[in-house]
């Protein structure tokens, strides 16, 4: 794949060492080529140079040139990649809902915070044609750059196939199958996906992410997956259920940033002490997101985040 990938290039660049004023260039990316090509032969193609240890696949993917891991950069290139991480992560805030948006009959607060520059989490509050609200939570497999691709691809498809009106199971499928179509083969993402109607009334599919948590009073039911997730299979059928929320009931999702988060001792946060916390906590959508970040924090210690975490609340008026 790659040596095609380098001959190809090979072959653009001799036909453009045949436009005028640009023959130092093309010849000195000519001689990167070739040198590549000499990696390849030699059997150290995709090797850092300097640890010898193998080049992030992704990066390689993006750059069959690039000869040194992420932690053996030069100072220039090293400048170059923060200046594009910080670029995509501003492009990535603006790919998500706006915090104070608001919807005919439903409450909803968010927290969204990626472990490094860009988040391979995903979630997204769309309208529905008929005064419904969708939202959505997901979680890309992988994580930094390419999972961040991954997730703007997967909110620009949502929010184009939000407009057609589908009930969320034919939602599911067509984007599990746009996905699964237009990716590589190990990329998959698990999603959840319900449609909120002011009746109280949600449509809702799992497919394949930690279940969300239905308040009702004392009550904690899980929406467990009811499928795999999306993009494995380009043929993957979904269904859907339908709960009814009165109001002041709720529905809690969350990534599994929350539920795997390890303390120091490397016990896991878990999905028993996050129902337990649902359980009693304040009813407002905002004050039990904040209950979950204050007894996360409590229950790391010291312990950084290692995976992007993503919390979202909504409740029926
Ligand atoms: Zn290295």
């Amino acid at each position: 794949m790659f040596r095609d990938q380098l001959l190809d290039r090979r072959q653009k660049l001799e036909t453009a060492a045949a436009t005028p004023g640009r023959a130092n260039e093309v010849t000195r990316l000519l001689r990167e080529v070739d040198a590549a090509l000499g990696r390849m032969n030699a059997g150290v193609f995709g090797l850092c140079a300097t640890c010898h240890d193998p080049i992030e696949p992704e990066r390689l993917l993006a750059d069959p040139l690039t000869q040194f891991c992420l932690d053996h950069l030069t100072p220039n290139e090293q400048r170059a990649l923060e200046q594009d991480l910080e670029l995509a992560s501003r492009i990535q805030r603006e790919l998500l809902p706006k915090p104070d948006v608001r919807f005919d009959g439903w409450e909803i607060a968010q927290h969204y915070q990626p472990a490094g520059p860009v988040s391979g989490d995903y979630y997204d509050l769309i309208p529905g044609n008929a005064g419904q609200v969708y939202f959505l939570i997901g979680d890309v497999a992988g994580k930094g750059v390419a999972a961040a691709m991954l997730m703007s691809h997967l909110s620009a498809m949502l929010r184009t196939l939000v407009t057609v009106g589908l009930p969320v199971g034919q939602l599911m499928e067509r984007v599990s199958r746009v996905f699964c179509e237009s990716t590589l083969p190990a990329q998959y993402a698990t999603l959840v996906c319900g449609c909120a109607s002011s009746s109280g009334e949600i449509e809702v599919c799992n497919a394949g992410h930690p279940p969300p948590l239905l308040i009702c009073g004392d009550e904690i039911a899980r929406l467990d997956a009811t499928g795999l997730p999306i993009g494995m299979f380009c043929s993957e059928r979904f269904s859907s259920q339908i709960v009814r929320l009165a109001p002041g009931e709720m529905l809690l999702l969350y990534t599994d940033g929350l539920i795997e988060a390890q303390n120091a001792a490397g016990v896991e946060y878990g999905i028993e002490r996050l129902s337990a916390l649902a359980a009693s906590a304040n009813r407002q959508p905002k004050a039990i997101v904040d209950a979950c970040l204050h007894d996360l924090a409590g229950f790391r210690g010291a312990t950084g985040l290692a995976d992007d975490l993503t919390i979202l609340a909504v409740r029926r008026l």
